[in-house]
C-alpha cells in the first residue's frame, strides 16, 4: 500500500510539474492560429510587374520576409502599421505616384465621390511632375514617403535607405510644404534597423491589409473582387495611382466608383491615414 501510494504521488508531481506546460503550448497555438493567418495571407510582399529581377529573387526572399514583417509589426505595433482601429472606417491607398497616365482620372474619382486617400510619393517621379504632386495635395489628400526610387529596402544599407528617404522628403517638402509622417516602402519590405531609425526620427511606417494586386494589370471586376472579398473594419487598401512601363492600371481606375459607393452602402466612411490612425500628416 505504502509502494502505491509513493508511486501515485510520483506520478501526480510529474502530472503537476508538466500539466501547465501542456496547457500553455495549447493556448500559445491557439493564440498564433488566430493571429498568424491574418498576417500571412493578407499581408502579401506584392512584386511589381515592372521589376524582373524581383519577381526572380522573390519565392525565398518573400517566405524570409512575411515571418519577420509580422514579427516587426508586433514588435512595434505604434510604428508598424498594419490596418487600423476596428471601426467602420476604411483609407483607400495609392502608391508610386504621381504618373500622368493614371494619377489625375484617380483623382478624378475620388472628387466625384468626394472621397479622401493617402498617396505614396516616389520622389524621382515627383521631381518629374511637380504639378502633379500639388494637385494631389490640394485636392485634400494625404501625402505620405514611398521612397526616391523604389529600391527593395532590405537590399540597401542604412545609409542609402535614410537617403531615399530623406531626398523623397526634401522633394515633397518643397512642393508641397510639409514633410510627410508616412512612409510606405516598396513592396512592403523594411528591415528592423530601418524600422528602428524610421520610429526614432517620427515616421510611421504604413503598410497594408487589404491588396488589390491591380499592379498585376488585372481588370475593373478582378480589382473590385479582391478589394471587396478582403475589406472590412479598419481596413487599409492598396491600389497603385502609377507603374512602370507597359502598366495597366485601367481596371484600377474602373472600379474604384463601384468599390467607394458599395463600400459607402455597407455603412463604411473612408478616411485619410492619418486620420484613421490619429496621427500628425507631417513630421
Ligand atoms: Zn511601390
Amino acid at each position: 500500500m505504502a509502494r502505491f501510494c509513493w508511486k501515485l504521488t510520483l506520478l501526480l508531481l510529474a502530472f503537476s510539474l508538466f500539466m501547465p506546460q501542456v496547457l500553455f503550448n495549447r493556448v500559445e497555438a491557439n493564440h498564433l492560429q488566430l493571429v498568424e493567418p491574418e498576417i500571412d495571407q493578407k499581408f502579401s510582399v506584392p512584386v511589381h510587374k515592372n521589376d524582373q529581377t524581383d519577381q526572380r529573387s522573390s519565392k525565398k526572399l518573400r517566405e524570409k520576409q512575411i515571418v519577420s514583417l509580422g514579427q516587426l509589426n508586433r514588435k512595434y505595433p505604434e510604428t508598424f502599421i498594419i490596418h487600423g482601429p476596428r471601426l467602420m472606417q476604411v483609407a483607400l491607398t495609392f502608391d508610386d505616384v504621381p504618373d500622368p497616365r493614371f494619377t489625375p482620372q484617380i483623382l478624378d474619382v475620388l472628387a466625384n465621390e468626394k472621397v479622401k486617400a493617402t498617396f505614396f510619393v516616389i520622389g524621382s517621379r515627383a521631381q518629374q511632375h511637380p504639378r502633379m504632386v500639388s494637385r494631389i495635395a490640394r485636392e485634400g489628400h494625404i501625402i505620405g514617403n514611398h521612397s526616391y526610387n523604389h529600391p527593395q529596402f532590405h537590399k540597401v544599407p542604412l545609409s542609402a535607405y535614410q537617403q531615399q528617404i530623406n531626398r523623397t522628403e526634401q522633394i515633397i517638402d518643397g512642393i508641397i510644404g510639409y514633410k510627410p509622417a508616412l512612409i510606405r516602402p516598396p513592396y512592403g519590405d523594411i528591415t528592423e534597423p530601418q524600422l528602428r531609425w524610421a520610429k526614432q526620427t517620427g515616421y510611421t511606417v504604413v503598410n497594408w491589409n487589404v491588396d488589390s494586386l491591380d499592379w498585376k494589370g488585372l481588370n475593373k471586376e478582378a480589382v473590385k473582387k479582391n478589394i471587396m472579398n478582403t475589406a472590412g473594419q479598419g481596413s487599409i487598401i492598396l491600389q497603385h495611382g502609377g507603374g512602370g512601363t507597359g502598366s495597366d492600371l485601367s481596371g484600377t481606375i474602373a472600379a474604384l466608383p463601384d468599390i467607394i459607393r458599395q463600400l459607402k452602402k455597407k455603412g463604411y466612411t473612408f478616411v485619410t491615414l492619418p486620420e484613421m490612425l490619429n496621427i500628425k500628416k507631417n513630421k
